[in-house]
């Protein structure tokens, strides 16, 4: 690479490529058609020049060779006349009679002059016509003037005016003046012969012809002197003048070889010049054979000279009408060469544009596909292959990458779908595309089948329960599965026992001495539920402080309960953590695997048993039996009933309005639910509550409620009434700590346009002691709201004081147990009190609900608490009956009762 400062030729190069490379390739097209076309038009023009030059040459010599065969023309008629002219002048010097010669030697010179008169007037015209006034040949007046002097020089010799002297001066002049002539038109001529075109031969073929004429002349005029000027030529200027004539008819026989003939038989048959003419002595011009010899030879060469005028004027006008063609044919030449040339450019331009519309219409269909591909649009249609070659190749090439590219597409689509491809479709993508998608497609491969192993490795570990190492649910499921699988092929009618074992007060020792104690107890329960089964038996953990026993080979239900007797003794043992000892009860659900049956259908059944021993006063097995069975139909019947009771709206809102203790006056109500189940009737919320939070349905239900709750609300709101009044809302703890709370919260407060502040939401103690952490959150998170959070059913947890300090909360809700017995049982008595006490201290509002008689009431004032609920103030209403009891007068006389309480305080 050779470098030119420090730019390279290359840098260069690419600069200028860069510069015209965004042009559309049509310009290059038309660029390619026109750069050569102006080139192609430059050298026509320069050959158009040419041809025109060609052509005026050829005029100019055609001007040229007018005037040249014009001026020989005129020495013909001259060299006659001055013969003629001598002849009678001589004859006059000798003093001799013109007509006595005439008769002497039968040459008439007068009769000849008369009859050359005409043609030199005419020979002088036609040269006058070729040269018009102020033409470059001659000054303005000099041929007129020969003319003049020509003629007048005759008149003169016709009168015996004239001398030899004064005839011999003026056809001089005559003679200077046609030579002069001959010698300028040569000029031009001898140019065009060094010229290697046609109008050089034509130019040359009339100097041979003029060197005819002249050779004529001369020959005539060596003879007219050696007959009127004896002595004054020489032998050898004779026979030199003679030979060079007949040179010159040679030379020119070649260029018209029959018109030469004719001239040439004339000048043979001619009287010859012999040698006793010019020999004799000047004496001897008197001998009048002599005389008439001359005299003859003299005619003989007048009448020669005019066939050689004629015959070259002939010619003459032959050659100069070939140049004047040869000038037009030039002229003509360049009028084609212009004609093709158009057609020419004309073609090239029509050629161009059907190229250009050849290849820019399938360019615009590749630049749009292009586009559509860049924009991810591949469809599975080609483009048809149309226009030049290349743009065809070009165009296969898209249509290839387009459909390298779906089939990429349609690769990542199925590792979408399946997570893996198979290998064999992969083959057909080509190049580095192809070798870096099968890459990428093994390598998911292998991650998938990783995946899948770990995944079956997480299923076998998610098998076992991590806190005891016993199997867990899912366990339950396959075992129970399997056994019940065996127990439909066993044909000795052998009984497969599963229990259901629920821990009694577990919680308590959970919420009294922490989670680490609780899990060591589990362990431990654990422990001594596997040894006191078979190996063929079978224990898991369910979860919480549920175990599941599976007992093989009973031989019936006595035995299964005795069975599960000893294991509740078993439990019952202490337990000692640390330095402390603890003991914890259980019930048992029992039933059998029936023949047929499914696995969890023994589950389900175990569970129904062991919820009828809670409720039968715990620490027993109770083995599944019809009635359950009915009640197991019934619940699910109930689920579905109510599922769809929520969906058909049949759910109602009832309001119990609550008061305020020192006045009597209401402060708002508390919202029950019932469902008016078409065909029953009122449906109490004690039936259906529990099922559907067994169900899930629960979440469902409280967003209903909350929904009707605030709209009232917010009709309130309209109607200006009841803005210092709350509503409280029951809330399911599942709905607290599973749920989203929160936001269905909100749904239900901006899709009403109810105000918070006249919402308050009552959960159970024992629900917010399942997990305090989420449970303090969220309502802290309602509280922030500005919606009331209250605690319900107050007392009938274990802990509840030490949680009250915990917990954001603004309400207590002393349950109804304590008030029912409060006013007999100084125990329940003296809890309501300090319930008030530390309720005051941390600023809470108490509320006493279940007041059923005056006493309880006198009972619940006394004991300072805030307000109060129940059947003696209100009962639950339909919301237009209690509208008309919370915004009417007050629910009690506040103070009459203050006086029973102030005569029982004093008794
Ligand atoms: P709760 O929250 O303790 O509601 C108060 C229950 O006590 C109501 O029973 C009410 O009718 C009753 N009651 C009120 N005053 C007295 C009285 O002086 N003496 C007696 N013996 N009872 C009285 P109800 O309406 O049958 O509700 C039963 C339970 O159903 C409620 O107990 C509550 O836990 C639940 N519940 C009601 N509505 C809903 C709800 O919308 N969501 C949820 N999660 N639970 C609800
Ligand atoms: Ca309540
Ligand atoms: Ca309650």
């Amino acid at each position: 690479m050779f470098k030119v400062g420090v730019i390279s030729v290359d840098d260069v190069l690419m600069r200028a490529a860069q510069r015209i490379g965004g042009l559309p390739l049509a310009v290059y097209v038309l660029a390619l058609l026109v750069i050569p076309l102006i080139g192609l038009g430059a050298l026509t023009l320069r050959e158009i020049d040419r041809n025109d030059d060609q052509a005026a040459a050829a005029a100019a010599v055609a001007d040229a060779a007018a005037v040249h065969a014009a001026a020989a023309t005129l020495l013909v008629p001259l060299e006659v006349e001055r013969i003629v002219s001598i002849g009678l002048v001589s004859i006059d010097e000798l003093g001799l009679e013109r007509s006595l010669v005439t008769v002497l030697t039968g040459v008439d010179f007068g009769a000849i002059s008369l009859a050359n008169a005409e043609r030199l007037e005419n020979s002088f015209e036609s040269l006058a016509a070729l040269l018009p006034a102020g033409s470059a040949w001659l000054g303005d007046s000099d041929l007129e003037n020969v003319r003049q002097g020509v003629f007048d020089e005759r008149s003169a010799v016709s009168e015996m005016q004239a001398t030899r002297a004064s005839v011999e001066r003026r056809f001089d002049a005559a003679s200077q003046l046609v030579d002069d002539l001959l010698m300028w038109s040569a000029e031009p001529l001898e140019l065009a012969a060094t010229d290697s075109s046609t109008a050089s031969g034509l130019a040359d073929e009339l100097n041979r012809l003029v060197d005819v004429v002249i050779s004529a002349r001369n020959e005539a005029d060596a003879l007219a002197s050696l007959a009127f000027s004896p002595g004054t030529i020489d032998e050898s200027t004779v026979i030199g003048v003679s030979v060079l004539h007949l040179a010159a008819l040679h030379e020119a026989s070649d260029d018209d070889p029959a018109g030469i003939g004719v001239v040439r038989s004339y000048y043979d048959a001619m009287v010859p010049i012999e040698p006793w003419m010019y020999e004799v002595n000047p004496s001897l011009a008197l001998d009048p054979t002599v005389v008439s010899r001359l005299a003859d030879a003299l005619v003989n060469r007048a009448e020669y000279l005019d066939v050689v005028s004629a015959y070259s004027i002939d010619r003459a006008s032959e050659i100069t009408a070939s140049v004047d063609r040869y000038a037009d044919e030039a002229e003509s030449r360049n009028h084609t060469t212009m004609l093709t040339i158009a057609a020419l450019a004309l073609a090239s331009l029509v050629f161009g544009f059907v190229m250009i519309r050849s290849f820019a219409s399938p360019l615009n269909r590749l630049r749009t596909h292009a586009e559509r591909i860049s924009r991810g649009e591949l469809s599975s249609q080609q483009l048809s292959l149309a226009g030049p070659s290349d743009v065809r190749k070009v165009t296969s090439a898209m249509n290839e990458m387009a459909s390298t590219l779906s089939l990429v597409q349609e690769h990542m689509h199925e590792l979408a779908r399946s997570d893996r491809v198979d290998q064999a479709d992969l083959r057909e993508l080509p190049g580095h595309v192809g070798a870096s998608m099968r890459t990428s497609m093994e390598r998911v491969t292998a991650l998938t089948e990783r995946l899948r192993a770990s995944e079956a490795r997480l299923a076998e570990e998610a098998r076992i329960d991590m806190l005891t190492g016993l199997p867990n649910r899912f366990a339950v499921v396959e075992y129970l599965e399997q056994a019940q699988h065996a127990a439909s092929q066993d044909e000795h009618s052998n009984v497969t026992g599963v229990m259901f074992v629920d821990i009694d007060g577990f919680k308590s020792v959970n919420d009294m001495h922490g989670h680490a104690v609780g899990d060591i107890v589990l362990r431990e329960i654990a422990r001594r539920l596997s040894g006191a089964i078979r190996d063929v038996d079978f224990v898991a953990r369910l979860g919480g402080d549920e175990f599941l026993v599976v007992v093989d080979h009973v031989s019936g239900s006595e035995t299964l309960a005795a069975f599960g007797s000893r294991l509740i003794d078993e439990i019952e043992q202490p337990y000692s953590v640390g330095d402390r000892l603890f003991s914890v009860s259980a019930s048992i659900g029992a039933t059998v695997l029936e023949p047929g049956g499914s696995a969890m259908g023994a589950v389900e059944r175990a569970d129904a048993a062991v919820y009828q021993a809670k409720h039968r006063g715990r620490r027993r097995v109770e083995m599944f039996d019809a009635t359950m069975q009915r009640s197991i139909e019934h619940q699910a019947e109930l689920e579905l009933a109510l599922r769809q009771a929520i969906q058909h709206d049949e759910l109602r809102i009832h309001l119990q309005p609550i008061a305020d203790m020192s006045t009597g006056l209401p402060t708002g109500a508390e919202v029950l639910v019932r469902w008016e189940r078409p065909g029953v009737g009122l449906v109490q919320p004690g039936e259906f509550i529990p099922i559907a939070e067994r169900s899930g349905l629960i979440f469902d239900l409280e967003r209903w409620v909350l929904r009707a709750t605030c709209s009232l609300l917010a009709r309130w709101r309209r109607e200006g009434r009841g803005l210092r009044m709350r509503l409280a809302v029951n809330i399911s703890g599942h709905h607290l700590i599973e749920g989203d709370l929160l936001a269905d919260l909100d749904h239900a407060l901006s899709s009403t346009g109810a105000d918070p502040r006249m919402l308050e939401i009552e959960l159970t103690e024992s629900h917010l002691l399942d997990d305090v952490e989420r449970a303090s959150s969220v309502l802290a998170a309602v509280r922030g709201r500005g919606v009331t959070v209250a605690i319900d059913d107050f007392g009938t947890g274990y802990s509840s004081m030490t949680y009250l300090q915990k917990l954001p909360v603004d309400v207590v809700k002393i349950d109804r147990s304590f008030i029912a017995t409060a006013t007999a049982n100084h125990f329940d008595s003296t809890i309501v009190e300090s319930v008030v006490t530390l309720g005051r201290a941390l600023a809470l509002e108490i509320v006493a609900e279940g007041i059923e008689t005056s006493d309880q009431l006198a009972f619940a004032i006394g004991a300072g608490v805030t307000r109060g609920q129940g059947f003696l103030l209100a009962r639950p209403v339909p919301v237009d009956v209690a509208e008309e009891l919370i915004f009417g007068v007050p629910l009690f006389d506040a103070g009459a009762v203050r006086v029973g309480v102030d005569a029982r305080d004093h008794r």
